[in-house]
């Protein structure tokens, strides 16, 4: 398929667009253009182009509005040390992107033009980097039910969309440790529900428990498994990962209702390269607080697309609170943060052909 191009007849000034990139913050400003393809039943995807970003304008009863069907993927474009942007592993971003698409009943977009709509709008709007650190131009791919009706039905109509931001360090200044909230009262997957998807809904349903965090003093909420309450899921949007002394490593297994993170799986693979054994089995709670508290567990770390790794230092519950190790970053969480990132930049050698080249 085709994307056809039509620039922006009023794309920002220069010298306002390098304002915003001195200090772009994080998914507050937008690039001057915007991927759009439709999806119809019976005629399939359709009308590939690359556009001026602009509002849309969709009818009330359109579906997405009422029950939810939409999914999405976040990652980013990154600039190699030689000048080229670059995706990483942008063909797993696709994959999932099908996933989430079948969980919703909604139709799987070929990943040629899921690959397509993002190197096309990288493209043309390649002068949003931002050459701050940690700086990247962080891409939002979405679908959603775009037919007008009400009912309880998969739509018969789809809108696959790009859009596009210049970012910074997600949280401030690199990353410093964070304090995290365990949710002992909301859930936020279920066997056989969405958790695995990367759908809207899913953050729509863990807002509450991220407003108690933030009431308890803390930058992020951690999610328990639905049935138990007991084992330790992962964040709203980031998977967790615990060092335990002698170079074990646990992180909790995506068996359904965990979102199965691109780096999450990154990091595995960079963890055990360097002698580390990872296993991805169960981790309560309990065993949480208890390794804490013993010593037996030195470090633990979030990771994601939008924050890469971030550590974490402090736990937070209704039955009081534990410090991981000195509470501060660990040493193997900085260590594998900047392996990571020096792979996404061009810095450290790609042994497994992660990062694609745009140009
Ligand atoms: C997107 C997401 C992650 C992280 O996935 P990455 O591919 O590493 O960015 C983790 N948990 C949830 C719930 C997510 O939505």
């Amino acid at each position: 398929m085709n994307f056809s191009i039509n620039p922006s007849a009023n794309p920002l000034p220069a010298d306002k667009r390098q304002e915003i990139l001195s200090n772009p913050g994080f998914g507050t400003n937008f690039t001057d253009h915007m991927a759009m393809v439709k999806y119809t039943a019976g005629t399939g995807w359709h009308d590939a182009h690359i556009t001026a970003r602009a509002p849309i304008t969709i009818d009330p009863a359109t579906a997405v509005l009422h029950y939810a069907q939409e999914i999405f993927e976040g990652m980013k474009a990154y600039k190699l040390a030689d000048g080229t942007m670059a995706l990483f592993r942008p063909d797993a971003n696709a994959a999932r992107f099908n996933r989430s698409a079948r969980r919703l009943a909604m139709p799987e977009l070929p990943e040629e033009i899921f690959l397509e709509s993002i190197r096309k709008l990288v493209d043309i709007d390649r002068d949003w980097f931002p050459d701050v650190e940690g700086g990247s131009i962080y891409l939002r791919p979405f679908m959603f039910a775009s037919e007008a009706f009400l009912g309880v039905r998969p739509s018969n109509e789809y809108l696959y969309m790009v859009i596009a931001s210049p970012a910074g360090g997600y949280f401030k200044s690199g990353a410093p440790a964070i304090k995290i909230w365990v949710s002992q009262h909301y859930s936020r997957a279920a066997p056989g529900g969405t958790g695995a998807a990367k759908c809207g809904g899913n953050y729509a349903a863990s807002l509450i428990a991220q407003q108690e965090a933030s009431a308890h003093g803390c930058d992020q909420v951690v999610f328990l498994d639905a049935a138990e309450h007991k084992w330790v899921e992962e964040l709203g949007g980031m998977n967790l990962f615990f060092l335990l002394e002698g170079g074990h490593m646990i992180t909790p297994p995506t068996s359904g209702t965990i979102l199965e993170g691109i780096t999450r799986k990154s990091i595995i693979q960079l963890a055990r390269d360097q002698g580390l054994i990872v296993e991805e089995k169960p981790y309560s709670i309990s065993e949480w607080r208890d390794d804490a508290q013993s010593g037996k567990l030195v470090e633990c770390f979030a990771c994601g697309t939008a924050a890469v790794v971030t550590p974490v230092g402090t736990v937070a519950s209704e039955e009081g609170e534990f410090t991981i190790g000195a509470g501060g970053p660990g040493q193997i969480t900085q260590q594998l943060r900047r392996q990571l990132v020096n792979i996404q930049r061009g810095l450290a050698e790609d042994r497994y052909g992660w990062v694609q080249r745009i140009d």
